[in-house]
């Protein structure tokens, strides 16, 4: 028997640590616990990033990217654009379990949800829709983002990991980041490790994304050194067409429950680590450009 192990990007990835730590401690399969954990992030209003509460995109619509992935199966689900359902990381897990697709958007993803049975529901407040007023005039720019990703690891030694964000606020209409896209915003695979990826999707999705940083701790590096190693990575090909430095960080999980994250100068990323008996937020290095 393995000790379980949970990391999630930012602060309030301890709301999904303290949520998922207990579901792993009583034997839960790791992409259940993550599951819970992210949908308890995605339920807070007080995160402006992810689920309900979200910052709106250019016309004032919340537009929800998620996915999820089993590192055993390699099963994964995915939606992008989804509007007016709260619950976009168990609407992916859907898709993984009951469709052969692994990915729905707009409003085919909202009809295979409404068939499921989840509601209709504004994920608007009035605190969202204020700062997204405020921020009009500055149209077509983006300005704050997040996504909660959470990576797991089971007593059984199973890794599963969720992503699921609002993405960038003020993006246009049918935007979709790196966050949604196995292989980018997350990717889980039981004999190499688990990463996920937070920051300006355009980045991430350019340079290889989280698929990369599993790569790396298959070729042996460990997940700190995977992390750095694609946070350079990132830097360089920034550097290169001039939008130095690109705002991205990554975390990732190997299979014996290693962790390590890291980001590009300037990031503050932090992310919320658990295991038996210890929950803690851990700061991140910033890796320097080149
Ligand atoms: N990666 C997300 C996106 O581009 C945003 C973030 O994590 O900050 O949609």
């Amino acid at each position: 028997m393995n000790d379980y192990r949970i990391i999630a990007t930012w602060s309030f990835g301890k709301i999904a640590v303290e949520v998922a730590a207990p579901l792993l401690q009583k034997g839960k399969p790791a992409l259940d616990a993550a599951l819970a954990g992210a949908q308890a992030v995605e339920d807070d209003p007080k995160v402006n990033s992810v689920g309900y509460g979200g910052i709106p995109n250019s016309v004032g619509v919340v537009s929800l990217d998620a996915c999820v992935m089993d590192g055993k199966t390699l099963s994964c689900g995915a939606v992008g654009c989804l509007e007016n359902i709260k619950h976009a990381a168990a609407v992916a897990r859907l898709v993984m379990e009951k469709t052969p697709h692994i990915m729905l958007v707009g409003q085919g993803a909202q009809a295979f949800a409404l068939q499921h049975g989840f509601p209709l529901e504004s994920l608007v407040t009035p605190e969202s829709i204020a700062e997204w007023e405020k921020n009009r005039p500055k149209k077509g720019k983006t300005a704050g983002h997040d996504t909660v990703t959470v990576l797991a690891r089971d007593q059984s030694g199973t890794l599963g990991g969720v992503c699921t964000t609002s993405g960038l606020s003020y993006k246009l209409p049918g935007r979709v980041g790196d966050s949604p896209l196995i292989g980018s915003g997350l990717y889980v695979d039981d004999e190499a490790g688990a990463a996920g990826a937070t920051g300006v999707g355009e980045e991430i999705i350019r340079a290889g994304g989280a698929g990369l940083v599993v790569e790396f701790m298959r070729q042996g590096k460990t997940p700190q050194e995977a992390c750095e190693t694609m946070i350079r990575k990132v830097n360089r090909l920034a550097a290169r067409r001039g939008v130095h430095p690109a705002r991205v960080s990554f975390l990732a999980m190997d299979k014996r429950g290693r962790v390590g994250g890291a980001c590009s100068k300037g990031g503050k990323f932090v992310y919320a680590f658990g295991e038996p008996g210890k929950i803690e937020l851990i700061t991140a290095p910033e890796i320097e450009a080149l």
